[in-house]
């Protein structure tokens, strides 16, 4: 079943009203296919970033972390092969003028088509000319002097650039993987469907070494693994991911197995991650190129050889966006619509909202904020007395906050508060005495 197609503007339209993405340089008109993440979203994007890093870096001794430059020299990307061929093919339309890929012209019978204005596309036409995809700087003073850099169009070559590096202070065995979360840049053609593809985006990506033998039951690991975190570590639903193994022509010419990890998008079924068995091409172009030997020897059988790498690659604002089109819904309650965010509570950019019932009487509001400045310390919660409580509930239904606190006029009495569950809006009285402990076994299972 695919997602309705309707919902994406009402994302978008969300996402600017509270605060997860807005249009970057917006006052000045916009930077196209580039955004930024508000008070809203960079908490739920630093929650992404949070869960994977725990669960391949923390919570396992097989892989360790790194960060490595943004902007890179020269030759690492004439070792990888990314000045020469990381490019696109472009066509342009006669009639609407627009550029597109090669791959976007529209099958109609058995003519091609635009793909923004559909006029017939002549195939005498279509001579694609080679577009690069990397943001190329100068670093030095004077431009002419100065030594070309690239923004780096993907993390994984920092990773194969500190292999010896990182092998050599952790001492590691394989197999041993890196992992890297960090911004990518790619000066994309095509870029509709908002965060969907963008020109400046993060990754989030492991370069797992493996002897070349291990190479093949590694990568099955990886495919089920990553899809596995999807569903268990965010709550997306199963039914709106699949896996779609690549075939043999679609494979670049050094991978021995790729698959897609893909989610149904409002625009379709689209990738969401890529997981490959990447041979040793990685380390072998870098280690011809830089001179240096980046060869494995393993003591038990007392070989030297290369090892072969798979590489899990995720993007950080598609892993969001596919959240929120998961997690979106609306509902009908008593006559009005409510809309909900039904983000797994992990997740969620706050945990708790804080409300007085009334925002005229003092002594609510200086309970509400003093209950706020006391469960802030164990959980990531926003005090708010900015409207009536509808409203109030409303706003967080809408970010995906899983509880809301409110003080009313009985709480003096009786030392209980009133707490609201996002998704079935029941409401518990709760003795404040007991309030940690409530949320600490609410966010525990
Ligand atoms: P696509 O074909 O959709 O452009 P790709 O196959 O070029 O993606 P990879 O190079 O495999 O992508 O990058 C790994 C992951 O990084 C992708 O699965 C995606 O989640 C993310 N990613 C890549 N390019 C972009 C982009 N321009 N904007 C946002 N995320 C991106």
């Amino acid at each position: 079943m695919l997602m309705d197609k309707d919902i994406l503007p009402k994302i978008v339209s969300l996402c600017k009203r509270r605060g997860f993405v807005f249009p970057s340089c917006e006052i000045y008109g916009g930077l196209s296919a580039v955004w930024d993440y508000g008070p809203m979203g960079a908490v739920l994007k630093k929650n992404i970033k949070d869960v994977w890093w725990k669960t391949y870096v923390e919570q396992r001794d097989d892989i360790a972390g790194l960060d490595a430059s943004i902007i890179m020299s020269e030759p690492v990307f004439k070792a990888s092969g990314h000045l020469d061929s990381f490019t696109d093919a472009l066509i342009d339309c006669k009639s609407c003028k627009k550029r597109f890929k090669i791959e976007h012209l529209e099958k109609k019978a058995k003519a091609d088509h635009c793909p923004e204005c559909h006029a017939p596309i002549n195939p005498k036409d279509i001579q694609p000319r080679k577009f690069n995809l990397m943001i190329k700087t100068h670093l030095g003073v004077l431009e002419e002097e100065a030594k070309p850099a690239y923004l780096r169009p993907e993390t994984a070559q920092g990773i194969f650039t500190n292999f010896s590096n990182v092998l050599n202070t952790l001492h590691k065995k394989l197999p041993f993987g890196i992992a890297q979360i960090g911004k990518a840049f790619r000066n994309e053609v095509t870029t509709k469907s908002f965060i969907f593809r963008t020109r400046e985006f993060e990754q989030m990506e492991i370069e797992y070494f493996v002897p070349p033998d291990k190479a093949e039951e590694n990568y099955r690991y990886w495919v089920d693994e990553r899809r596995r975190w999807y569903v268990e570590n965010l709550g997306i639903n199963e039914k709106n991911m699949k896996i779609r193994e690549h075939s043999r022509d679609e494979l670049a010419h050094y991978a021995k197995a790729c698959s897609d990890i893909e989610f149904n998008f409002p625009f379709g079924w689209q990738e969401l991650e890529g997981i490959a068995n990447r041979g040793d091409f990685d380390l072998s172009c870098h280690g011809k190129t830089s001179k240096q030997d980046l060869t494995y020897f393993d003591e038990k059988t007392k070989s030297r050889f290369m090892p072969f790498v798979i590489e899990p690659s995720a993007g950080v604002d598609r892993t969001f966006l596919a959240l929120l089109c998961d997690a979106y819904r609306e509902e009908e309650v008593k006559g009005k619509t409510r809309v909900v965010l039904g983000l797994n509570k992990n997740i969620a950019p706050y945990k708790i909202a804080i409300f007085p019932l009334l925002k005229n009487r003092p002594e609510l509001v200086e309970k509400a904020k003093s209950l706020f400045n006391d469960l802030k310390k164990d959980f990531v919660c926003i005090y708010d007395d900015t409207g009536a409580i509808g409203k109030l509930y409303r706003r967080q239904d809408e970010i995906g906050t899983p509880f809301c606190l409110t003080v009313d006029v009985e709480t003096r009495e009786d030392k209980k508060v009133t707490v609201r569950e996002r998704d079935t809006m029941q409401q518990d009285r709760v003795p404040i005495e007991e309030i940690k402990k409530y949320f600490r076994d609410k966010f525990s299972n």
